[in-house]
């Protein structure tokens, strides 16, 4: 059976990673169709619309789509065609992989191998009841906690921890604070982890856990957490592996999931063949081990491993003189 993806290749230097990212799973013969799909500035310039209906049904019919960064012009209709499409198709679960690589500019060049799981549609960022004061003397909004939200988010973290032979969950929280809310996430992750006996579980208050990140991050196996704090916690981790160049992420949710790399558009240096393609291609990798191709998967992280480690026509960012696609070709090479 062929599996059908919607690929988006987005705005900036979302194009060239795109095209860099295919190439490497084009060389795996994976089976993959690729539907391309127009969103952000691209679409808007062609359609009128930041997220025209066609690349909506895509995503719905193919329930699995790959993303080059999107902009979001002002004026377009919303704040963010990113969280847009997190909220339309209801994935409520980000998941970010930050693990060392060999020859990055890291303070830990070993042993950092942590998955964030952000809960990623309520909580602090549910944008629920925004509110200034009239004479702009206070500002009010709403943090809404659910147990249902709560409830998904723990089990999608327990799961991946199974099903990658993870170790540990550690629950991220302020309940000592936060009574009501960060409580009943902790209250719903304390039920969800009593039904996973062979996963190690255990609490961490939020400030603390920034600490120990820091001081000692080879503790951390898998993080769950609601939106604020993953938020700020997979910053963190993607510093602890030397930056954003790195890092992939999935949005995930019961219809829908959509792979990603973390950076933006990068204007700066759009159309210049000077983007590193991994943060995308690692996200490709997500994907496929979305799709149960667990060890293709493993070979692209592999492949990507060994071109670091030969140091074979790396970009710029990453120290070398490469482009995007000669990067994308010495990966290829690899797998
Ligand atoms: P956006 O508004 O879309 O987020 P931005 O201007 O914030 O765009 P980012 O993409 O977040 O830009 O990038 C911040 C910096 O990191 C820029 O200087 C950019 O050139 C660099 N950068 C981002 N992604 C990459 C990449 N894949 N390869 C090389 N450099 C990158
Ligand atoms: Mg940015």
């Amino acid at each position: 059976m062929t599996q059908t993806i919607t690929v988006i290749r987005g705005d900036g230097i979302g194009p060239e990673i795109m095209d860099a990212t295919l190439y490497v799973l084009d060389a795996m013969k994976l089976g993959l169709e690729y539907e391309f799909a127009d969103a952000g500035l691209v679409a808007l310039e062609k359609t009128g619309e930041l997220l025209p209906a066609v690349t909506m049904d895509s995503i719905r019919k193919n329930r699995i789509a790959l993303k080059s960064p999107l902009s979001t012009p002002v004026g377009g209709g919303f704040s963010s065609v990113n969280v847009e499409l997190r909220k339309r198709f209801d994935l409520y679960a980000n998941v970010r992989p930050a693990k060392s690589f060999p020859n990055t500019k890291s303070r830990f060049p070993s042993g950092v191998d942590i998955i964030t799981v952000r809960e990623n549609t309520e909580g602090a960022y549910s944008a629920e009841g925004q509110e200034t004061a009239a004479d702009g003397q206070s500002a009010t909004s709403i943090t809404r906690t659910t147990r249902k939200g709560s409830e998904r988010i723990v089990r999608y973290a327990f799961d991946l921890a199974v099903k990658t032979g993870r170790k540990k969950v550690t629950v991220v929280h302020k309940a000592n604070i936060l009574k009501s809310t960060s409580g009943l996430f902790l209250k719903t992750a304390r039920e969800v982890a009593a039904l996973y006996p062979q996963i190690q579980c255990e609490e961490m208050i939020v400030d603390n856990a920034c600490m120990q990140l820091v001081m000692r991050p080879e503790q951390f196996d898998v993080i769950v957490t609601t939106n604020l704090f993953g938020d700020i916690i997979s910053d963190l981790c993607a510093g602890l592996i030397g930056g954003l160049g790195l890092i992939p992420g999935a949005n995930i949710g019961n219809d829908a999931a959509i792979f990603e790399a973390v950076h933006g558009t990068a204007p700066d240096i759009a159309g210049q063949g000077k983007a590193n393609p991994c943060a995308l291609l690692l996200g490709a990798s997500q994907m496929l081990d979305h799709l149960g191709m667990t060890d293709k998967a493993l070979r692209v992280r592999e492949a990507i491993v060994a071109t670091l480690e030969a140091r074979d026509s790396l970009t710029a960012d990453l120290g070398g003189t490469g482009s995007t696609m000669d990067f994308g070709k010495a990966i290829a090479s690899r797998v």
